[in-house]
Protein backbone atom coordinates (compact mmCIF):
# COMPACT_ATOMS: atom_id res chain seq x y z
CA UNK A 1 0.00 0.00 0.00
CA UNK A 2 0.90 3.78 -0.78
CA UNK A 3 0.30 6.54 1.71
CA UNK A 4 1.23 10.02 -0.12
CA UNK A 5 1.69 13.27 1.99
CA UNK A 6 1.38 15.88 -0.11
CA UNK A 7 -0.90 18.63 -1.67
CA UNK A 8 -4.29 19.00 -2.74
CA UNK A 9 -6.01 21.91 -5.27
CA UNK A 10 -8.77 22.60 -6.70
CA UNK A 11 -7.78 24.38 -10.06
CA UNK A 12 -10.45 26.43 -12.69
CA UNK A 13 -9.41 26.85 -16.07
CA UNK A 14 -10.70 29.84 -17.99
CA UNK A 15 -10.65 30.09 -21.50
CA UNK A 16 -11.01 33.65 -23.14
CA UNK A 17 -9.85 34.74 -26.49
CA UNK A 18 -7.80 37.64 -25.18
CA UNK A 19 -6.36 38.47 -21.50
CA UNK A 20 -7.91 41.22 -20.42
CA UNK A 21 -6.06 44.41 -19.72
CA UNK A 22 -5.37 45.39 -16.03
CA UNK A 23 -8.16 47.06 -15.03
CA UNK A 24 -10.45 45.27 -17.87
CA UNK A 25 -13.00 42.65 -17.85
CA UNK A 26 -13.35 40.20 -21.10
CA UNK A 27 -16.20 37.85 -21.59
CA UNK A 28 -14.85 34.26 -21.33
CA UNK A 29 -15.35 31.41 -23.75
CA UNK A 30 -15.74 28.39 -21.02
CA UNK A 31 -14.44 27.35 -17.48
CA UNK A 32 -14.12 23.57 -16.11
CA UNK A 33 -12.74 22.72 -12.95
CA UNK A 34 -10.48 20.31 -12.07
CA UNK A 35 -8.29 18.39 -9.66
CA UNK A 36 -4.58 19.74 -8.92
CA UNK A 37 -1.58 19.58 -6.74
CA UNK A 38 1.13 17.05 -7.03
CA UNK A 39 0.11 15.20 -3.86
CA UNK A 40 -3.58 14.80 -5.52
CA UNK A 41 -2.22 13.84 -8.59
CA UNK A 42 0.12 11.22 -7.82
CA UNK A 43 -2.34 9.67 -4.92
CA UNK A 44 -5.02 8.97 -7.70
CA UNK A 45 -2.60 7.51 -10.35
CA UNK A 46 -1.13 4.84 -7.64
CA UNK A 47 -5.38 4.21 -6.53
CA UNK A 48 -6.30 3.57 -10.02
CA UNK A 49 -3.11 1.79 -10.95
CA UNK A 50 -4.73 -0.46 -8.07
CA UNK A 51 -2.33 -0.16 -4.81
CA UNK A 52 -4.65 0.62 -1.58
CA UNK A 53 -3.68 4.33 -1.40
CA UNK A 54 -3.63 6.57 1.57
CA UNK A 55 -3.51 10.27 0.79
CA UNK A 56 -2.80 12.96 3.70
CA UNK A 57 -2.98 16.75 3.46
CA UNK A 58 -5.62 19.35 4.19
CA UNK A 59 -8.16 21.31 2.69
CA UNK A 60 -9.49 24.72 3.64
CA UNK A 61 -13.11 25.14 5.23
CA UNK A 62 -14.97 26.22 1.85
CA UNK A 63 -17.02 24.72 -1.22
CA UNK A 64 -13.29 23.54 -3.45
CA UNK A 65 -12.53 21.30 0.19
CA UNK A 66 -15.91 18.92 -0.97
CA UNK A 67 -14.76 18.97 -4.70
CA UNK A 68 -11.40 17.88 -4.15
CA UNK A 69 -11.57 15.21 -1.57
CA UNK A 70 -14.87 13.87 -3.41
CA UNK A 71 -12.64 13.33 -6.96
CA UNK A 72 -9.90 11.74 -4.41
CA UNK A 73 -12.65 9.40 -3.29
CA UNK A 74 -14.14 8.57 -6.41
CA UNK A 75 -10.25 7.38 -7.54
CA UNK A 76 -10.35 4.84 -4.76
CA UNK A 77 -7.77 7.08 -2.83
CA UNK A 78 -8.56 7.02 1.77
CA UNK A 79 -8.96 10.65 2.32
CA UNK A 80 -9.97 9.90 6.26
CA UNK A 81 -6.25 11.45 6.98
CA UNK A 82 -6.80 14.86 5.30
CA UNK A 83 -6.96 17.82 7.76
CA UNK A 84 -9.58 20.52 7.72
CA UNK A 85 -8.08 23.62 8.73
CA UNK A 86 -9.16 27.49 8.50
CA UNK A 87 -8.99 29.08 5.48
CA UNK A 88 -8.54 28.42 1.26
CA UNK A 89 -8.38 25.09 -0.33
CA UNK A 90 -5.17 25.36 -2.17
CA UNK A 91 -6.57 27.06 -5.78
CA UNK A 92 -4.83 27.35 -9.03
CA UNK A 93 -6.30 29.74 -10.93
CA UNK A 94 -5.70 29.21 -15.42
CA UNK A 95 -6.41 31.36 -17.72
CA UNK A 96 -5.76 30.20 -21.27
CA UNK A 97 -6.24 32.44 -24.56
CA UNK A 98 -6.79 31.75 -28.26
CA UNK A 99 -2.81 31.36 -28.89
CA UNK A 100 -3.21 29.09 -26.12
CA UNK A 101 -0.46 31.56 -23.91
CA UNK A 102 -1.77 30.73 -20.34
CA UNK A 103 -2.03 32.95 -17.17
CA UNK A 104 -1.66 30.99 -13.69
CA UNK A 105 -2.21 32.15 -10.35
CA UNK A 106 -1.43 29.23 -7.45
CA UNK A 107 -2.72 30.50 -3.99
CA UNK A 108 -1.40 27.13 -1.77
CA UNK A 109 -3.90 27.69 1.26
CA UNK A 110 -3.99 24.88 3.49
CA UNK A 111 -1.18 22.88 1.90
CA UNK A 112 0.53 25.60 3.50
CA UNK A 113 -0.73 23.78 6.81
CA UNK A 114 0.10 20.09 6.40
CA UNK A 115 1.68 18.32 9.47
CA UNK A 116 2.28 14.98 9.98
CA UNK A 117 0.24 13.70 12.96
CA UNK A 118 0.35 11.36 15.15
CA UNK A 119 -2.93 9.16 12.77
CA UNK A 120 -0.80 10.24 9.77
CA UNK A 121 2.84 8.30 11.13
CA UNK A 122 0.69 5.24 11.88
CA UNK A 123 -0.48 4.97 8.22
CA UNK A 124 2.79 5.46 7.30
CA UNK A 125 4.51 2.98 9.12
CA UNK A 126 1.64 0.32 7.92
CA UNK A 127 2.55 1.03 4.37
CA UNK A 128 4.69 -0.59 2.21
CA UNK A 129 5.92 3.11 0.67
CA UNK A 130 5.20 6.62 0.92
CA UNK A 131 5.53 9.40 -2.02
CA UNK A 132 6.13 12.58 -1.25
CA UNK A 133 6.69 16.08 -3.60
CA UNK A 134 7.48 19.03 -2.21
CA UNK A 135 4.66 21.07 -2.84
CA UNK A 136 3.82 21.00 1.50
CA UNK A 137 6.33 22.63 3.78
CA UNK A 138 9.51 21.00 3.62
CA UNK A 139 9.36 20.26 8.12
CA UNK A 140 6.18 18.37 6.72
CA UNK A 141 8.06 15.88 4.46
CA UNK A 142 10.49 15.79 6.43
CA UNK A 143 8.59 14.12 9.52
CA UNK A 144 7.35 12.02 7.09
CA UNK A 145 10.34 10.71 5.51
CA UNK A 146 11.45 10.10 9.17
CA UNK A 147 8.00 8.01 10.04
CA UNK A 148 8.69 6.09 7.43
CA UNK A 149 12.51 5.07 7.88
CA UNK A 150 12.13 4.48 11.01
CA UNK A 151 9.23 1.57 9.91
CA UNK A 152 10.82 0.35 7.11
CA UNK A 153 8.85 1.75 4.93
CA UNK A 154 9.84 3.08 1.22
CA UNK A 155 11.04 6.59 0.84
CA UNK A 156 10.36 7.99 -2.52
CA UNK A 157 10.91 11.74 -3.13
CA UNK A 158 9.38 13.89 -6.49
CA UNK A 159 11.69 16.89 -5.63
CA UNK A 160 9.06 19.33 -7.13
CA UNK A 161 9.34 22.22 -7.40
CA UNK A 162 12.47 21.55 -7.31
CA UNK A 163 14.84 23.86 -4.43
CA UNK A 164 17.67 22.85 -2.59
CA UNK A 165 16.92 19.94 -0.12
CA UNK A 166 19.02 19.82 3.17
CA UNK A 167 20.58 16.80 3.65
CA UNK A 168 18.70 15.75 7.08
CA UNK A 169 16.20 15.12 4.15
CA UNK A 170 18.45 13.40 1.66
CA UNK A 171 19.55 10.60 4.24
CA UNK A 172 15.94 9.68 4.90
CA UNK A 173 15.39 8.85 1.08
CA UNK A 174 15.39 5.20 -0.82
CA UNK A 175 14.42 6.70 -4.40
CA UNK A 176 14.12 10.10 -5.85
CA UNK A 177 12.15 10.35 -9.13
CA UNK A 178 13.17 12.94 -11.02
CA UNK A 179 12.70 14.67 -14.95
CA UNK A 180 15.68 16.12 -16.50
CA UNK A 181 15.85 19.56 -15.19
CA UNK A 182 15.47 18.66 -11.54
CA UNK A 183 18.27 15.72 -12.55
CA UNK A 184 20.16 18.47 -13.41
CA UNK A 185 19.40 20.77 -10.53
CA UNK A 186 20.10 18.32 -7.98
CA UNK A 187 22.79 16.73 -9.49
CA UNK A 188 24.73 16.57 -5.88
CA UNK A 189 21.38 15.28 -4.08
CA UNK A 190 21.33 13.01 -7.11
CA UNK A 191 24.88 11.10 -6.95
CA UNK A 192 23.33 10.50 -2.85
CA UNK A 193 20.41 8.86 -3.09
CA UNK A 194 20.71 5.04 -3.51
CA UNK A 195 17.99 4.85 -6.52
CA UNK A 196 17.45 7.49 -9.03
CA UNK A 197 14.52 6.98 -11.55
CA UNK A 198 14.50 9.75 -14.31
CA UNK A 199 11.50 10.63 -16.48
CA UNK A 200 12.42 11.42 -19.64
CA UNK A 201 9.38 12.69 -22.01
CA UNK A 202 8.78 11.71 -24.65
CA UNK A 203 11.89 9.41 -24.51
CA UNK A 204 10.59 7.27 -21.72
CA UNK A 205 12.24 7.04 -18.44
CA UNK A 206 15.46 5.40 -16.70
CA UNK A 207 15.85 3.98 -13.59
CA UNK A 208 19.64 3.61 -11.88
CA UNK A 209 20.76 1.92 -8.65
CA UNK A 210 23.13 -0.48 -6.99
CA UNK A 211 21.66 -3.60 -9.11
CA UNK A 212 21.78 -1.16 -12.26
CA UNK A 213 20.25 0.58 -14.85
CA UNK A 214 17.17 -0.24 -16.29
CA UNK A 215 15.52 1.15 -18.86
CA UNK A 216 11.92 1.86 -20.48
CA UNK A 217 11.83 3.58 -24.17
CA UNK A 218 8.99 6.19 -24.59
CA UNK A 219 6.08 4.69 -26.15
CA UNK A 220 4.82 6.93 -29.40
CA UNK A 221 1.25 7.91 -28.64
CA UNK A 222 -0.47 10.86 -30.12
CA UNK A 223 -0.16 13.83 -27.41
CA UNK A 224 -2.88 15.99 -26.22
CA UNK A 225 -1.44 17.16 -22.59
CA UNK A 226 1.17 16.35 -21.37
CA UNK A 227 0.02 18.17 -17.91
CA UNK A 228 0.14 15.25 -14.86
CA UNK A 229 2.27 13.01 -17.26
CA UNK A 230 4.71 13.17 -14.78
CA UNK A 231 2.81 12.96 -11.79
CA UNK A 232 0.73 9.34 -13.20
CA UNK A 233 4.02 8.35 -13.55
CA UNK A 234 4.78 8.56 -10.13
CA UNK A 235 2.04 7.09 -8.45
CA UNK A 236 2.12 4.37 -10.90
CA UNK A 237 5.62 3.62 -10.04
CA UNK A 238 5.01 4.04 -6.81
CA UNK A 239 2.18 1.39 -6.46
CA UNK A 240 4.11 -1.17 -8.34
CA UNK A 241 6.88 -1.41 -6.02
CA UNK A 242 7.10 -4.54 -5.51
CA UNK A 243 7.48 -5.64 -8.79
CA UNK A 244 11.05 -6.15 -10.74
CA UNK A 245 12.70 -2.59 -11.53
CA UNK A 246 11.94 -3.14 -15.51
CA UNK A 247 7.93 -3.90 -14.89
CA UNK A 248 7.79 -1.01 -12.57
CA UNK A 249 9.43 0.83 -14.70
CA UNK A 250 7.46 -0.23 -17.85
CA UNK A 251 4.06 0.26 -16.42
CA UNK A 252 4.75 3.65 -14.75
CA UNK A 253 6.19 4.79 -18.30
CA UNK A 254 2.62 3.54 -19.74
CA UNK A 255 0.82 5.49 -17.43
CA UNK A 256 3.03 8.33 -18.41
CA UNK A 257 1.91 8.01 -21.62
CA UNK A 258 -1.39 6.98 -21.37
CA UNK A 259 -2.04 10.86 -19.52
CA UNK A 260 -0.33 12.61 -22.16
CA UNK A 261 -3.24 11.47 -24.56
CA UNK A 262 -6.13 13.46 -22.75
CA UNK A 263 -6.32 16.63 -21.88
CA UNK A 264 -5.97 18.03 -17.91
CA UNK A 265 -4.17 16.45 -15.26
CA UNK A 266 -6.81 14.29 -13.83
CA UNK A 267 -6.62 11.50 -16.31
CA UNK A 268 -4.19 8.66 -14.78
CA UNK A 269 -5.44 5.41 -16.30
CA UNK A 270 -6.62 2.25 -14.03
CA UNK A 271 -4.34 -0.80 -14.29
CA UNK A 272 -6.75 -2.32 -16.35
CA UNK A 273 -5.91 0.33 -18.65
CA UNK A 274 -2.27 -0.09 -18.36
CA UNK A 275 -2.59 -3.47 -18.78
CA UNK A 276 -4.44 -3.29 -22.15
CA UNK A 277 -2.00 -0.55 -23.54
CA UNK A 278 0.62 -2.87 -23.21
CA UNK A 279 -0.80 -5.59 -24.78
CA UNK A 280 -1.66 -3.84 -28.11
P1 LIG B 1 7.42 16.04 -16.26
O1 LIG B 1 6.11 16.24 -16.95
O2 LIG B 1 7.30 15.81 -14.79
O3 LIG B 1 8.47 17.03 -16.64
P2 LIG B 1 8.29 14.10 -18.26
O4 LIG B 1 8.07 15.14 -19.29
O5 LIG B 1 9.61 13.46 -18.20
O6 LIG B 1 7.96 14.63 -16.78
O7 LIG B 1 7.16 12.99 -18.47
C1 LIG B 1 6.85 12.02 -17.49
C2 LIG B 1 6.50 10.71 -18.14
O8 LIG B 1 5.31 10.87 -18.94
C3 LIG B 1 7.55 10.17 -19.10
O9 LIG B 1 8.52 9.40 -18.42
C4 LIG B 1 6.69 9.32 -20.04
O10 LIG B 1 6.35 8.10 -19.41
C5 LIG B 1 5.42 10.16 -20.15
N1 LIG B 1 5.47 11.11 -21.28
C6 LIG B 1 5.64 12.46 -21.20
N2 LIG B 1 5.65 13.01 -22.42
C7 LIG B 1 5.47 12.00 -23.31
C8 LIG B 1 5.38 11.91 -24.74
N3 LIG B 1 5.48 13.01 -25.52
N4 LIG B 1 5.20 10.68 -25.29
C9 LIG B 1 5.10 9.57 -24.53
N5 LIG B 1 5.18 9.59 -23.18
C10 LIG B 1 5.36 10.78 -22.57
Amino acid sequence: SVVVVGSVNLDAVTVCERFPQPGETVTGVSVAFGQGGKGANQARSAARAGASTVFAGAVGEDAAAETVLGSLAAAGVDVSLVARVTGSTGFANVTVDATGENHIVVVPGANGSVTVGEATRAAIADADVLLLQLEIPLPAVIDAARAAREAGTVVLLNPSPVQALPDRLVDLLDAVIVNREEEKALAEVVERVPYVVTTLGGDGARAAGSDGTVEAPGFVVEVVDTTGAGDAFAGALAAHWDLPPAERLLRANAAGALTATAAGAAAAPTGAEIDAFLSE
